[in-house]
């Protein structure tokens, strides 16, 4: 976006820095954009936190690369055209999905793919792993019994869900739940068996790692809790304002 369409947009807006791509992979960014012309491309590919090598030996640099700047860069591009398309230029991400049911089905597939990736970047950190603490891990006891139930009932989310798709923790209002949602769905969608603020996102399109693990799901199923970021988890936990 140059310089005038942003300073237009940050006019509209009424929030001065606060645009897409100033907060890349939070859900407020997103929820804040609405009245922006789209017309510009609404929402933006967000960068990384971290090198595509940083993750490695666990998840490898080479998919990586792949699957933020062709498969994440080709959902957020798509996605911009089925707003334009559907004249969705002044809803919000999270109301688009609230409601997805009655929208075309680009932007509950592209919608989905842009901001399921947002979340699953932000899921893993090079300096993750390791196990939660404080209040997250309180209510993860809560909900599951134990750390070690929970990490079971997400490895078999993930691992079970056929075909392609998501495994998630999430926050209900009867506290936390482990999910997995089909293609690009997600909890906040109206269409999601079980719906609420996603806190981690695990990403079981073979895209994923078939390049390092090829069929081995649960191999990479595996690696991915040595580069969990449970900060960002943590971060998300009782957070959600809507
Ligand atoms: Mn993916």
């Amino acid at each position: 976006m140059d310089k005038r369409t942003f300073l237009k947009n940050s006019a509209i807006l009424g929030i001065g820095g606060v645009i897409a791509g100033a907060v890349p992979g939070t859900l407020k960014a997103a929820d804040m954009i609405s009245s922006v012309n789209y017309e510009e491309g609404l929402f933006e590919l967000p960068d990384l936190d971290y090198a595509y090598d940083a993750l490695e030996p666990y998840i490898d640099a080479m998919t990586m690369e792949i699957h933020h700047s062709k498969h994440h860069a080709g959902y957020t591009r798509k996605f911009n055209a089925s707003v334009k398309e559907a004249g969705l230029g002044e809803t919000g991400i999270r109301d688009m999905f609230r409601e997805v049911s009655k929208y075309p089905a680009g932007i509950r597939n592209n919608g989905g793919g842009y901001f399921n990736h947002k979340l699953y970047w932000k899921s893993m950190s090079p300096k993750g792993g390791g196990e939660p603490k404080g209040d997250l891990l309180k209510a993860i006891e809560r909900s599951f019994g134990t750390y070690d139930n929970f990490r079971e009932s997400l490895s078999s989310a993930a691992a079970t869900r056929f075909g392609s798709g998501w495994a998630w923790l999430v926050q209900t209002g009867e506290g936390l739940k482990v999910t997995s949602t089909p293609n690009q769905d997600n909890p906040l969608m109206d269409v999601a068996e079980v719906q609420g603020y996603p806190l981690l996102a695990i990403d079981v399109w073979e895209h994923a790692y078939y390049l390092k693990y090829q069929n081995r799901r649960t191999d990479y199923i595996a690696a991915y809790w040595n580069v969990l970021n449970w900060d960002f988890a943590a971060s998300r936990f009782n957070k959600n304002k809507k």
